[in-house]
């Protein structure tokens, strides 16, 4: 297939790399000066988007995201399909699906998890929003890029499923991290409380595959001196994500707030910025109640 991917960034450079390493002719563009293993570069958004049978776009933010659109679906050919892999703000997934639409263009809001590593090795996993003849003409790329795509909706239920799911994260997150430091001033041993919650009622994915302490559990962050990872500043934007859409739709959401708010706090006024979000256990750490 001929496939135009724009947006060459730490997601978006191996995950255009596969398509071009699974044998398709991928015509990438960025704004910065970039090159991808097997990938020919264009010169513009609208020159890789131009005779695409796929488009795939790996953007930051829902407002780039829409003026992309506005330079591309005006260069795509009519039944070509567009796949929006960017972390966006369901609203902005919603218009630009309009907008596509009408440009006929089969588009598909497709968000990932699984990170830079999960990107590399072609084993993210997408949560679609779309229609069923739009999910199926990107299936094959989901396969190459990825191991699941959940099919979740139409347009925007990829975006809110991944919002949903960040918010839990955080939330979760910020409950381990407490739950350690509250362990640590009871004298608790912090492998004991791992084997105990790990295996009890408390268990989650912050506790049993990416454990806030070091030393403890499987290999993470915290192993590394709290290296990225999934940033502070990347949760920070998904639970912004979250409370907007919150806000949006009128849905009462007090833990996803406080969470928001605490990652707040950690990258703008403290030390957060850089770090793994997983870094809020030593935040904690050194904290007091009042
Ligand atoms: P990034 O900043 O490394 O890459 C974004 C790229 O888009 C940059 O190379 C930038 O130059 C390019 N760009 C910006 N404006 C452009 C334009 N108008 N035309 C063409 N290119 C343009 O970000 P990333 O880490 O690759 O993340 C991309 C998206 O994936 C974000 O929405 C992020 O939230 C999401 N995401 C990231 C991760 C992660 O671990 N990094 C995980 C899941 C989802």
């Amino acid at each position: 297939m001929k496939i135009g991917f724009i947006g060459l960034g730490n997601m978006g450079n191996p995950m255009a790399a596969n398509l071009a390493k699974a044998g398709h002719d991928v015509s990438g563009f960025d704004m910065a000066d970039v090159t991808v293993p097997g990938v020919t570069m264009a010169s513009s958004g609208p020159e890789a988007a131009t005779d695409a049978d796929i488009v795939v776009t790996m953007l930051p933010n829902g407002q780039i995201l829409r003026a992309v659109a506005n330079e591309i679906l005006p260069a795509m050919r009519p039944g070509a399909v567009w796949i929006d892999c960017s972390t966006v703000d369901v609203d902005s997934a919603r218009a630009v699906a309009e907008q596509a639409k009408e440009a006929d263009v089969l588009a598909v809001d497709a968000p990932v998890s699984g990170g830079i590593g999960g990107a590399a090795a072609g084993t993210l996993t997408f949560m679609a929003g779309g229609s069923d003849a739009a999910f199926e003409k990107a299936s094959p790329l989901f396969d190459i890029m990825g191991q699941k795509a959940v099919h979740c909706g139409e347009s925007g239920a990829g975006q809110a499923a991944k919002i949903c799911n960040n918010m839990i994260l955080g939330v979760t997150m910020i409950a381990t991290c407490e739950a350690f430091a509250l362990a640590d001033k009871l004298g608790l041993d912090r492998q004991k409380m791992f084997d105990v919650v790990s295996t009890s009622s408390g268990y989650s994915w912050t506790m049993n595959a990416y454990c806030p302490a070091p030393g403890v559990g499987p290999a993470s962050p915290a192993d590394n001196d709290y290296q990225p990872g999934f940033a502070a500043e990347l949760m920070l934007k998904d639970l912004r994500l979250s409370q907007q859409a919150a806000e949006s739709s009128d849905a009462d959401t007090p833990m996803g707030q406080v969470a928001t708010a605490l990652y707040e706090k950690f990258v703008e006024s403290e030390d957060g910025l850089g770090k793994d979000f997983s870094a809020m256990l030593p935040r904690f750490e050194n904290r007091t109640r009042s």
